[in-house]
């Protein structure tokens, strides 16, 4: 494994090889707020398990987690209504179609959603922690998720764009009102997605998603706090699922060319935890037909590679 010296290059020549790879991504524009992004944004972090964390590139950059927030979502249910409850709601089978799909919830036997980490399951989960939890919900995702992070100020929710994503989720709206109409999502249609979306524009950096890969990565202990955040079955479980559906219906490509556990974000951000070794995040909001960041596919593919840090 590589010095700290030696971690903070690799990451300094990815962020200068890698920030101009954008190919013809463009920032995510179906809520509207992401796209008033500077595409030209570029950082990258990694956070060891002996608890230091290095970054190089725009690392001031501050962006909402999206779809990097089910990882949340699905580690807190996960501790708090335990392994069975969740996955009597939501499968664990990667998804062939785009995250936001109708079509792939329609063709289930059962009509679950296939996994938590395409918008259906993660309504699902949303919808089981507000109404387990009711009006604390949010404060007690928001918690935990700061814990995952090491981020002791506290993260919080980015009121543009949770305003933003509201008002604009027609695709949203109807899964989690089909959803509702089969019993499926058992909770209220409108609770439910509100807490969803707060969750989706969480703030973070990549720093803090370095350090929520390097506690899955250390098997649910975080690296920054010594604190045991989830168990060690499910950090296993979370990660076993990042691992084959991290990517939406673009994770095999990911396992093909990077080969790590991750979970993307229409923000542009991908988080990976790298199991006994680290946890990388990164951050460029141009993205591909698939949502996942250009940039970030390939600089973690360099890193990957440099690092030998392939595993699934
Ligand atoms: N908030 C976004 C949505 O629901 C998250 C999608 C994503 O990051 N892929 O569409």
């Amino acid at each position: 494994m590589e010095n700290g010296l030696d971690l903070q290059r690799i990451l300094d020549k990815t962020a200068e090889d890698c920030r101009a790879l954008t190919g013809d991504g463009k920032p995510a524009s179906y809520i509207p707020e992401l796209a008033t992004v500077n595409p030209k944004l570029f950082s990258i972090s990694a956070a060891t398990l002996d608890g230091a964390v290095l970054s190089s590139g725009d690392t001031n950059a501050r962006f909402s987690m999206q779809s990097m927030s089910k990882v949340i979502s699905l580690a807190f249910a996960l501790e708090r209504f335990g392994h069975d409850d969740v996955f009597s709601k939501v499968g664990m089978e990667p998804c062939s179609e785009p995250f936001n799909s109708i079509m792939k919830l329609e063709m289930t036997s059962n009509h679950t959603p296939l996994n938590p980490f395409i918008n259906s399951g993660s309504i699902v989960m949303a919808g089981l922690i507000a109404e387990r939890l009711g009006e604390s919900a949010l404060e007690e995702v928001l918690g935990f998720a700061s814990r995952m992070t090491g981020n002791k100020r506290g993260l919080e929710v980015n009121e543009r764009v949770y305003r933003s994503e509201s008002m604009t989720a027609d695709r949203n709206r109807s899964l989690a009102y089909f959803m509702h109409s089969i019993g499926t999502l058992s909770f209220d249609v409108e609770r439910s997605l509100d807490l969803y979306f707060r969750m989706c524009s969480i703030e973070v950096g990549t720093g803090d998603l370095a350090v929520m890969g390097a506690t899955l990565a250390n098997a649910g202990k975080s690296p920054a706090t010594g604190e045991q955040i989830t168990s060690l079955d499910n950090s296993y479980t979370v990660i076993g699922i990042m691992s084959v559906c991290g990517l939406y219906n673009e994770s095999a490509d990911f396992a093909v060319k990077v080969g790590v556990p991750a979970k993307s974000g229409v923000s542009g951000g991908i988080v990976c935890a790298v199991p006994g070794k680290m946890g990388l995040a990164v951050f460029s909001p141009p993205l591909d037909a698939g949502g996942n960041s250009v940039a970030g596919v390939k600089a973690l593919s360099g890193l990957s590679r440099q690092m030998k840090l392939r595993g699934i």
